[in-house]
């Protein structure tokens, strides 16, 4: 007997509307908890669940906010992926056979999905991984940019050290602290690993810490050591440095006119002086995006817009495979799998409602909100952090892709797939970084471009003994009763680590290799490229060039020759709009990278969304235009996913405040073909 669990959420396979139907309780089938959101329940017939050909016909679809509009059903045209890689097409293909029992199949294909396959794939298992949106487009596209090594967690753990209970509890004491300082020392290790090995993807940046007293009180993070962090602050940064064997650069300090002259909007009537040290920056998505095309290259079977909707279970209640649809053709379908891991992000738990019926949740969402402003707030070179916000969270007020992000909040909520930023924390972020921001400049609404939301998975694991160690960080949990293994929690900084960890436990004996590994674009990248593609391209303008050899480091010649072999009109590339270095034959290349939507090159491949809400409105009606002639969209299609990317960056705020609406049953939702 095949039980089949399902969440009893489900939008017709069209993803246009929501279909009808009953619960069965019948015998090989149990009534299923209900999620959090119910739109109505679905359940299949038995011989449905037999046969995976014939599961095909009507998915359950479990789905969050959002999903709805991005997914258009578009039966794109097969194109061609980027070179040594299948074409999305023919992963699809592959994943419909039914041919192959994968050694491993991921679900998700964020930041840990995606490393989980590469790391599987590079070690030569047979590795399946879908993600039901684009790479990315959930937690990993939302990060605040900083492959951090930790400096919060360094802080945290030395408080926690020198504390009364060092005295009462000395030796779990220490044991926690050596616990947390291990965890910042893999995040130094993970950070010289990106910086070192990727670099076409990662830099430095200096982030200085103003001080304005030698003192503060009442001490920050609820410390009093933390009183003293003013004069701490050069010693703890050069602590920092030295956890990276100071292969960073080192950290300084500056005076308040060393400041004035690095950082010119900053306030330094009373400052005393900055601090300095360094962490890594990226394009969060396109490291994602990088990783998931590094997994493809190495022979995992990857594909975006395919979600799981059921887990397959045998008569011993062992999971031995799911139930896929592929969102771009409504398509369903079985992968069998040996094993599987689940890297949900914050929406593990649904996954595990599939595999486990109820459960005790292992992963809460935290929201934490972002604006962009203008680049002029900051100086290309530098960011900073605010310690001691008015409420004890860390703010950072970085540049960015041209542009000044500031972010994080964070807030326990459920996550949701739509952006949706609250007003109140926007709101939030503009008051405190007023405080630092040189008096004569003003900060208003108006000035924010892009705002949004993302929710970071916070994990505990719900199979382990009473009295085990609680993780200070990832999680990586198996059921013993279905076999399936979750992995949450962590940082963007640990993806390696996290992945290396996971696959150890299902492929015991294979050796890691991520460490070798130059993500997609960073093999034959050097320095400089930017320049040699002036040269070769006939006076290419100097921001596009960078802008390209930043995002796709080697693979930025390929981008060009798809100006250059005609399929776009203009020989190097015409600009989408006027500002912005992205140009149409990126659009081209975003296809061949698997890109399904609109919304795709707006939010990820591009980060127009991100980086200004109204420019990416602006730039549908080009984007739409390419891509429709690539993946061959009739004009039907093609108003849907106008319609649909439309409906999307709405819920990005801009200089307005967001579309508010709290889910799809608010919103419009565009029709299927
Ligand atoms: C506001 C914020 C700022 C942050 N800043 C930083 C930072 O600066 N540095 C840092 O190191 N870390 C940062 N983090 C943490 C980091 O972003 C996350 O730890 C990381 O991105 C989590 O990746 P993930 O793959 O686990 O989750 P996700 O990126 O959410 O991926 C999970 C994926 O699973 C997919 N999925 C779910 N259900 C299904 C299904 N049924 N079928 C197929 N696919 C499915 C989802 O669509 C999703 O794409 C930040 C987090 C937040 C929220």
């Amino acid at each position: 007997m095949i039980i089949l669990r399902s969440s009893n959420r489900l939008v017709s396979a069209s993803h246009s509307r929501l279909v009808t139907a009953t619960t069965t309780s019948s015998i090989g089938y149990r009534n299923l908890p209900t999620s959090r959101r119910t739109f109505v329940s679905f359940s299949r017939s038995r011989k449905q669940t037999q046969d995976s050909s014939s599961a095909s016909s009507k998915p359950s679809l479990r789905r969050d906010p959002g999903l709805t509009f991005t997914s258009v059903i578009s039966d794109p045209k097969e194109v061609p992926g980027p070179e040594g890689i299948p074409s999305r097409s023919r992963q699809v293909q592959l994943l419909q056979s039914g041919d192959i029992q994968y050694d491993v199949l991921v679900i998700g294909g964020g930041a840990t999905g995606a490393g989980c396959a590469l790391d599987a794939a590079a070690r030569g298992l047979t590795v399946a991984c879908v993600e039901r949106g684009d790479f990315a487009s959930e937690t990993s596209s939302r990060s605040t940019k900083l492959i951090w090594a930790g400096i919060r967690y360094m802080a945290t753990a030395t408080a926690a050290l020198l504390n009364p209970s060092l005295f009462i509890k000395p030796i779990v004491t220490v044991q926690d602290f050596l616990g947390e300082m291990k965890m910042v020392l893999n995040c130094h290790n993970e950070r010289r690993y990106m910086i070192d090995t990727q670099k076409h993807l990662c830099h430095w940046i200096p982030i200085a810490v103003p001080f304005t007293s030698w003192h503060v009180s009442p001490a920050p993070m609820g410390h009093w050591l933390f009183g003293f962090f003013p004069v701490l602050a050069p010693v703890v940064f050069k602590m920092y440095d030295a956890l990276s064997a100071f292969t960073c650069p080192p950290s300084y300090i500056m005076t308040p006119s060393r400041t004035k002259t690095a950082f010119p909007t900053m306030a330094t009537e009373n400052l005393k002086y900055c601090a300095v040290f360094y962490e890594a920056q990226h394009n969060d998505s396109r490291t994602n995006l990088a990783i998931a095309m590094s997994a493809a290259e190495k022979g995992a079977h990857i594909a975006n817009y395919v979600e799981i909707t059921n887990l397959i279970q045998d008569s011993s209640g062992t999971v031995t495979g799911a139930h896929a649809v592929d969102r771009m053709t409504g398509k369903s379908f079985a992968i069998r799998a040996k094993k599987i891991i689940l890297a949900g992000g914050p929406f593990t738990d649904d996954l595990r409602q599939m595999e486990a019926g109820e459960h005790n949740p292992a992963v809460r969402g935290a929201s934490g909100t972002h604006i962009v402003l203008p680049g002029y707030f900051t100086p290309p070179g530098m960011g900073m952090l605010d310690y001691n916000t008015s409420d004890g969270r860390f703010l950072f007020i970085l540049p960015w892709l041209g542009h000044t992000l500031i972010g994080t909040t964070d807030k326990k909520t459920p996550a949701e797939t739509m952006q949706n930023p609250p007003e109140d924390e926007i709101e939030w972020l503009l008051n405190e970084s007023k405080k630092y921001l040189s008096p004569d400049l003003k900060i208003r609404r108006s000035d924010v471009l892009s705002a949004w939301r993302g929710w970071r998975p916070l994990a505990a694991d719900p199979h382990a003994p009473p009295g085990a160690p609680v993780s200070r960080d990832h999680v990586i949990s198996e059921n013993p009763e279905t076999g399936v293994l979750f992995i949450a929690g962590g940082k963007w900084t640990t993806w390696r680590e996290m992945a290396q960890e996971v696959v150890d436990r299902v492929a015991n004996g294979t050796k890691c290799s991520t460490l070798g590994i130059k993500l997609h674009g960073g093999e034959g990248y050097e320095g400089n490229l930017a320049i040699q593609l002036i040269q070769k391209y006939d006076g290419m303008a100097q921001d596009i060039a960078e802008h390209l050899v930043a995002t796709y480091g080697s693979r930025a010649l390929d981008v060009c020759e798809l100006s250059q072999s005609g399929q776009v009109t203009h020989v190097s590339g015409k600009r989408l709009l006027d500002g912005f270095p992205y140009i149409d034959s990126e659009v081209v290349y975003a296809t061949r990278e698997y890109a399904c939507t609109i919304e795709d090159v707006l939010s990820r491949r591009t980060r127009l969304a991100y980086l200004d809400k109204d420019a990416a409105v602006k730039a549908i009606p080009q984007v739409a235009d390419i891509m429709g002639r690539e993946l061959g969209w009739s004009k039907k299609v093609k108003e849907q996913q106008i319609l649909a990317a439309r409906s999307y960056i709405e819920s990005y705020a801009g200089r307005t405040p967001a579309n508010t609406a709290q889910n799809t049953e608010d919103a419009p939702t565009p029709q299927a073909a």
